[in-house]
């Protein structure tokens, strides 16, 4: 058996110990004669697998007790249509700050429900920042604000949380989430699609304020009204049964490496070393400001896009997978998500620092 350091931007990397714990428990879940694939959602087996991985979701962010978890389909694009489907029920208006190109998308997507304005933007420098607090324009009157929190793409993070004073903030977390400790109070809405932290695709959390949770807009699709999804314990219809069952295997992993603190500080490590090296590359550069920089989406280039082929193709040959770009980018991409051992990280060091010397 051979694994590669796979940097793919999602899905992702999942922890070893997590895959070797399915395989292990694939033919037969604790005595139950089945894989968790093949067991009813309603049945009594199945109903723990669930309600212990809302519990330890819980556990490791520390979501407050009037929160509530959904367990959804649709990835984080759904979410696009979902969130103002159903928050935008008050005055109507949003707030949505684009600084990459999923924001971009839930800026557009949410257009069709209701009057959305744009509270801030760096598409004029190519989205290599995040717009300050103080280049907001916010409307106290919306029914929330929306971010994203990671820039996938782009590789920049938001290092603060924006002040909306009493307008909740609506955040994706997709490529961030369990990455770090977050104060979830400060939140309104939290969405997350789970293929890059949490497990594997299909699977995407939300977790949302009780006060938020409501009637939606009248035409709402029954799945996608977070009050119904609350009120069925995100089981409406048949949830993502396996991926919420990885993601309670993966949520054991977390607290088997401290939690988001030990996740944290392990994570800082890997983009410390990676940055440390790009800041002092005559080859490679970062595409964004450093003070915006992404710990888990860390973008570069050399200096043509010819070496950036080159590179490309001596890294995968190397074992180094999914370092392209996006197209919307060009370059390399690193995604160092929580399971990217730092091992992989000093390998990749180490293979761009041949890869310097012979080419510069
Ligand atoms: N938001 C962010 C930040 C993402 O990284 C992605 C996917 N890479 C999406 C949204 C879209 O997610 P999905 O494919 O789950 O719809």
């Amino acid at each position: 058996m051979t694994r590669i350091f796979n940097f793919s931007a999602g899905p992702s990397m999942l922890p070893v110990p997590v895959l070797e714990r399915a395989a292990a428990e694939m033919l037969d879940y604790e005595g139950s004669g089945m894989s968790v694939m093949e067991m009813s959602h309603r049945s009594k087996v199945y109903d723990k697998i669930i309600k212990d991985t809302e519990a330890k979701l819980r556990e490791v962010m520390g979501i407050p007790e009037n929160y509530k978890v959904l367990f959804l389909q649709g990835g984080a694009t759904l979410q696009f249509a979902m969130v103002p489907m159903n928050l935008l029920v008050k005055s109507g208006k949003a707030d949505y700050v684009v600084s990459g190109s999923f924001s971009g998308k839930a800026y557009k997507e949410a257009q069709k429900y209701g009057k959305i304005s744009l509270a801030g933007t760096s598409k004029a420098d190519n989205f290599n920042h995040i717009p300050k607090q103080e280049e907001l324009t916010l409307d106290p009157e919306a029914d929330y604000v929306h971010i994203c929190h990671n820039n996938t793409i782009y590789g920049t993070t938001f290092k603060y949380i924006p002040e909306t004073g009493n307008v909740p903030l609506v955040s994706d977390m997709s490529s961030c989430i369990l990455s770090e400790p977050v104060d979830v109070s400060k939140f309104g809405l939290i969405y997350a699609g789970a293929q890059k932290n949490m497990g594997p695709a299909g699977l995407t959390v939300v977790i949302i304020r009780e006060d938020l949770v409501g009637e939606p807009q009248p035409l709402t699709p029954v799945m996608m009204n977070y009050q119904e999804m609350v009120a069925n314990d995100s089981m409406y219809n048949t949830p993502p049964t396996y991926a919420i069952y990885i993601l309670g295997l993966v949520l054991d992993w977390v607290k088997d490496m401290g939690g988001l603190e030990g996740l944290k500080a392990n994570n800082e490590k890997k983009a410390n070393l990676l940055y440390d090296y790009l800041d002092s590359s005559k080859i490679f550069k970062t595409t964004v400001l450093k003070e915006d920089r992404s710990m888990m989406n860390v973008t570069f280039r050399t200096e043509t896009p010819e070496l950036d082929d080159a590179f490309v193709k001596e890294a995968t040959a190397k074992g180094f997978s999914n370092l392209k770009g996006h197209r919307a980018v060009g370059g390399m991409r690193a995604s160092i998500y929580n399971a990217m051992p730092v091992e992989g990280v000093q390998a990749l060091v180490d293979f761009m620092k041949e890869f310097e010397a012979k080419h510069s």
